[in-house]
């Protein structure tokens, strides 16, 4: 599995599962743009990317900004001369149960996870469809499956991601580019690490392998997605959650 010759966008590349993704694309032989809204983090894994010896390039954008997600994808396709990769992976979680929920936190959640989505790859699709190739995938959640107490927002964002992967599935297809979604369950970065230790505990104890999931274990999915090895995968959502829902 190789992604020498790609050039890829991983969006919340500062940290988590996007800093992982990002450093495993290097490692895979793509160009990656770290895209971020912190500059601090941003910058860092580009660092880091050089440091091994990847190819890597900053860009510093807010997703949820229709016009900064279209400056973004332009400034990498100046910079790379193309884009294959999109992972949209930027996400942000404001958890209340549906009768505390304020909605500042609904629109915050849906501005970033769901409408973040659609900018960067409304951006992107173009350029990949004038290409005739690409891979785009939405991180949406087990959440967006099943739902989840106390996650209105959250999981009306990664059920919207889902919908609109299989939807840009069928519009994008035919031009060559392949768009798929990856459910991750519960994996060990700060957005869950965050939690109260009871709850990370009760989460746990949920998933039949009794662990929580490696952001490695994510970025190998993201590979295989954005790899020719998955040429015929289109449309699906992959589960990374150790069984969590079987
Ligand atoms: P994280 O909070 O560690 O990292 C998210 C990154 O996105 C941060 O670096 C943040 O600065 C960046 N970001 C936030 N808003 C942005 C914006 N408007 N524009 C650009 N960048 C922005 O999260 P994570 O745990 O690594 O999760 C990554 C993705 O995977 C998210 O979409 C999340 O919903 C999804 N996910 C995570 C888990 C989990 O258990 N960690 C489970 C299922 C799905």
């Amino acid at each position: 599995m190789t992604l020498e010759g790609k050039v890829a966008i991983v969006t919340g590349a500062g940290q988590g599962i996007g800093q992982t993704t990002a450093l495993r694309f290097a490692r895979d032989g793509a160009r990656v743009a770290v895209v971020e809204i912190n500059e601090e983090t941003g910058q860092s894994t580009t660092q880091e990317i050089e440091r091994q010896g990847g190819k890597s390039l900053f860009v510093r954008a807010d997703v949820s900004d229709h016009a900064d997600a279209g400056r973004m994808v332009q400034t990498v396709h100046e910079h790379f001369g193309r884009i294959d990769v999109l992972i949209n992976n930027a996400g942000i979680l404001r958890d209340a149960q549906l009768h505390k929920m304020d909605e500042a936190d609904f629109d915050a959640v849906i501005n970033v996870n769901l409408k973040g989505t659609f900018n960067c790859t409304q951006a992107v699709a173009p350029i990949m469809r004038e290409q005739g190739s690409g891979s785009i995938v939405n991180a949406a959640s087990v959440v967006g499956l099943h739902g989840n107490f106390g996650q209105t927002n959250y999981v009306a964002s990664k059920a919207g991601v889902i919908g609109m992967a299989k939807t840009w599935a069928k519009e994008l297809g035919r031009k060559g580019v392949r768009v798929n979604a990856v459910a991750p369950g519960f994996i060990g970065t700060e957005m869950i690490e965050n939690m109260p230790e009871k709850i990370i505990n009760q989460m746990q104890s949920q998933v039949p392998m009794g662990r929580l999931g490696e952001p490695e274990e994510v970025a190998a999915v993201y590979a295989f997605l954005a790899s020719d090895e998955a040429s015929y995968i289109n449309g699906s959502v992959i589960s990374v959650d150790g069984g969590v829902v079987v």
